[in-house]
């Protein structure tokens, strides 16, 4: 038995931020090995510790009831999973839900671009590091840019309202790219958003400290031959967002070290494991596979779960580059 929607019943955790967005993770494998985000060898989760797509519809469902009104799907690369087209069906058609959006690698996009739109996604990101191909592959490990450049082609004839690239500069590795990418997206009329590598999990490729290439100094470099225009637009999370003048492209810097955004946090997140995560670099976390699978059916009681892990909603994260990471789960178990 479900207890009605409370009109206006809000999730508001305890410094009084309102929580109004989750990511969820569908898998934590990936067609991908980005350095920045998995170590070569990586060992995945096995299924039967996975949230099948029904609970993770369930969950998705919890949160819209309790006032959430946007869901992100992520992964790993969310794509791979099998049948996830049946996920987006079911949370696509929720009432109250006013975005369904996906963070993909965009290597399969060419077959899925269409399903996802009639789904009801609206808006896409794609991550996207160079425009090189032998570069691509050295970042990526086992990707094919033609395979993302494709997929990004096949997400722009179906049409999503807005398409937005995610691009992590790491130092002497792409940071040479920075302007081709953003001309990249102003001729594509898409946005381009910049992300600060994360110390999140152990990666044996690089340094991380050694790579940081900050959000500022890409600021700097594209100013050297753009005009960026600060904008007060906001998803309520960490993007601080910029014009570019008679272009429809706007440039987003995502920026955990060099400027601190938990105070506007709106979100948490869900692993494909079903530990919701109330903070990216904090362990702080409920078991919510424990309280679906304990009380099938029981939808009052996972909501209260979700409503009790307010009170433990941490202030904020503590990234330091220079640290051993003490978030030992990668990006991908997390869900970005
Ligand atoms: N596979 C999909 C993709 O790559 O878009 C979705 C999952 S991926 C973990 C989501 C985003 O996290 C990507 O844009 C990726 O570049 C970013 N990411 C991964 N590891 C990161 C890290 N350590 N620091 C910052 N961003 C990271
Ligand atoms: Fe895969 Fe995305 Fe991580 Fe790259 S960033 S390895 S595409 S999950």
């Amino acid at each position: 038995m479900t207890d009605q929607i409370k009109p206006g019943e809000k999730l508001i955790d305890r410094f009084g931020r309102t929580v109004n967005y989750v990511r969820i993770s569908v898998t934590d494998r990936c067609d991908f090995r980005c350095v920045y985000c998995m170590d070569e060898e990586m060992k995945f989760l096995p299924r039967a510790q996975l949230l099948t797509l029904e609970e993770l519809a369930t969950i998705g469902r919890a949160f819209i009831e309790l006032g959430v009104d946007k869901v992100r799907i992520t992964g790993g690369e969310p794509l791979i999973r099998r049948n996830v087209i049946k996920l987006f069906q079911d949370i696509g058609q929720l009432p109250g839900l006013r975005e369904l959006v996906i963070t993909t690698n965009g290597s399969q996009l060419p077959k899925l671009a269409q399903q996802l739109k009639d789904a009801g996604v609206k808006r896409i990101n794609i991550s996207l590091d160079s425009l090189n191909a032998e570069k691509f592959k050295r970042i990526t490990r086992t990707g094919n840019l033609k395979d993302v450049l494709a997929g990004l082609q096949m997400a722009m004839d179906v049409g999503f309202e807005r398409i937005k690239l995610n691009t992590v500069i790491l130092k002497n590795r792409n940071d040479d790219e920075i302007i081709d990418l953003v001309q990249f997206a102003i001729d594509r009329n898409i946005d381009i958003s910049f992300i600060e590598e994360m110390p999140l999990g152990v990666i044996g490729d690089h340094d991380r400290a050694e790579a940081y290439y900050s959000s500022d100094q890409i600021r700097v470099d594209i100013e050297k031959s753009m005009t960026l225009i600060p904008t007060t637009e906001s998803t309520g999370g960490p993007s601080k967002y910029y014009k570019i003048p008679n272009t429809e492209t706007r440039v987003g810097f995502i920026s955990p070290h060099s400027h601190n955004f938990c105070d506007q946090c709106n979100r948490v997140r869900l692993t494909c494991e079903g530990k919701l995560l109330l903070c990216l670099g904090q362990e702080h976390s409920v078991d919510l596979r424990r309280v679906v699978r304990g009380n099938p059916g029981d939808m009052d009681r996972l909501k209260q779960a979700i409503r009790d892990s307010m009170t433990i909603k941490p202030k904020g994260h503590d990234f330091n580059l220079e640290a051993k990471p003490i978030i030992l789960r990668h990006m991908s178990v997390t869900g970005g």
